[in-house]
């Protein structure tokens, strides 16, 4: 399988070809990616033919379309049955992909559809990295409507915690910013605070953008929703967003899911405003998308109005995000929370590469 044999070993699967053959599918795997191998013109048929069934190191198990065409979200499985959920939300001037760090999650995050079934495993780099390519060709030869035909922000906000499957998402970014040419400032990783990780990717030289996903301004409550809180308490939080700014030059964003009647009253507005001017951070406030097996809900238009109002008030820079896909299951693991899976499905039979 192309995307998860290492760029630089792709000779393994030409062997016999000459050598400027490795450049040629290198192209097509990351800088101008295609849906099929079908489609790289300018390589011999019995080539493109030896991998053809197995180009993705996915199939897609479902795809859903929303917000008229401007959603677009595809539950992938690996050939050993792991599930992979990947969203494409396009805007005018942006397309942006969410993607999948992991297969599941172990962090069990109350509100988190994900966190409530489970970890399997964690993604290769590969697996992250064909996401992205299957996006950026689904773009280029398929397109959405009023949206550009590439990619310009990508951001781990799927499935799994990045930081927990840091090796592999380090290779991920690696390929994505010298293979496909992103800028690290187009990429996003997003963690519940996984304090040593935050270091370790501030170390690693690149100035990609950080998002906490903190959803809580007390320790209490914190831990009540995102248990890893009790290792990492918000105090050594702020200090390691505070290095990775330092260390990057980037502006650390922190991700607050309005939860009705849970994190959504004025004392902790009072406190988030605290947190975002310690470590000079911008605040996205975003409503939950409910998932079924959590008891949480959004909160009101009005209360996300009046936590903004009281955020503003004290000086805080702070965007309401909106809701993608509330039509199709759009929230991290509720694709494979509604296909019925509580565990991957057996691997006999299933198809390698995408069912068009
Ligand atoms: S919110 Fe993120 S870290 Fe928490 S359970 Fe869900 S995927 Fe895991």
């Amino acid at each position: 399988m192309p995307y998860l044999t290492h760029p630089e070993a792709l000779d393994h699967l030409l062997s016999g070809e000459p050598s400027y053959r490795v450049d040629q599918l290198r192209q097509w795997l990351y800088r101008t990616p295609v849906l099929s191998a079908s489609d790289m013109t300018n390589l011999p048929i019995h080539v493109r033919e030896s991998f053809s069934d197995h180009l993705w190191p996915f199939a897609i198990e479902d795809e859903q379309v929303g917000d008229a065409g401007k959603t677009r979200k595809w539950l992938f499985t690996a050939a050993d049955g792991a599930a992979i959920e990947t969203v494409l939300m396009g805007y005018p001037k942006r397309a942006t992909l969410c993607i999948s760090s992991q297969a599941g999650c172990a962090l069990a995050c109350t509100f988190c559809a994900t966190g409530q079934f489970g970890f399997e495993r964690h993604l290769e780099p590969g697996e992250i990295v064909a996401q992205v390519a299957y996006a950026q060709a689904f773009l280029r030869q398929i397109g959405m409507p009023g949206v550009p035909d590439h990619l310009t922000n990508i951001v781990f906000m799927g499935m799994g915690e990045p930081l927990a499957n840091l090796k592999r998402v380090t290779e991920a970014l690696r390929r994505m910013i010298e293979e496909m040419k992103m800028s690290p400032r187009s990429l996003t990783v997003s963690t519940v605070g996984i304090v040593p990780g935050i270091r370790q990717l501030a170390n690693a030289g690149w100035p990609i953008n950080l998002a906490i996903s903190l959803h809580a301004a007390d320790d209490e409550l914190r831990t009540s929703l995102v248990p890893i809180n009790k290792r990492y308490p918000i105090a050594d939080l702020e200090e390691a967003a505070t290095f990775y700014r330092e260390t990057t030059g980037r502006r650390v964003s922190v991700e607050w899911t309005m939860m009705d009647g849970v994190n959504d009253n004025l004392d902790q507005a009072d406190k988030l405003a605290g947190i975002a001017h310690r470590i000079l951070a911008h605040v996205n406030l975003i409503a939950l998308n409910p998932t079924p097996l959590s008891e949480e809900r959004a909160s009101t238009k009005l209360h996300i109005e009046q936590f903004a109002a009281a955020l503003k008030q004290r000086g805080v820079n702070v965007t309401v995000r909106d809701t993608r896909g509330k039509d199709i299951d759009a929230a991290c693991g509720q694709l494979r929370a509604r296909s019925g899976r509580t565990k991957p499905p057996p691997t006999v039979g299933l198809t390698i590469g995408p069912r068009r």
